[in-house]
């Protein structure tokens, strides 16, 4: 059994939606991309329901989160909503103190080794 369990603490549970509330959200953007505002052609492009603030980033699953958007636009603001979630995890690691150097400080309190006044190098109990 694992010591730590992993868990993701800042993401929003993702649920499915149904073809009907798909169609709702895409009623109510009147079929306009919500990322570029060019109006989306449902039968020959390829289109998804974007949550307009991430759930990674602390967006809600609600339908007023959530509208229509090209493949291609979602596709690019799913690569930078990763980019800052990665950046604002690893600002709230260093920011609780949670960070773990790799390679402390030599004779550092973090150190397997420390150095007495008179410079004698001893293994730290
Ligand atoms: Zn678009």
């Amino acid at each position: 059994m694992p010591l730590v369990v992993r868990s993701d603490v800042g993401t929003t549970q993702r649920s499915k939606l149904t073809s009907r509330q798909r169609l709702s959200i895409w009623e109510r953007a009147r079929g306009i991309c919500v990322l570029c505002e060019q109006p989306i052609d449902g039968v020959r492009e390829r289109w998804i329901i974007e949550h307009i603030r991430a759930l990674e980033l602390g967006g809600s699953d609600e339908p007023d989160n959530m509208g229509p958007a090209h493949e291609t636009c979602g596709r690019s603001k799913t690569r930078d909503d990763h980019r800052s979630a990665a950046k604002a995890k690893r600002q709230k690691i260093h920011h609780l103190g949670a960070a773990h150097s790799k390679r402390p400080m030599p004779c550092g309190r973090k150190s397997r080794w420390k150095k007495r006044l008179d410079g004698t190098i001893v293994p730290r109990e």
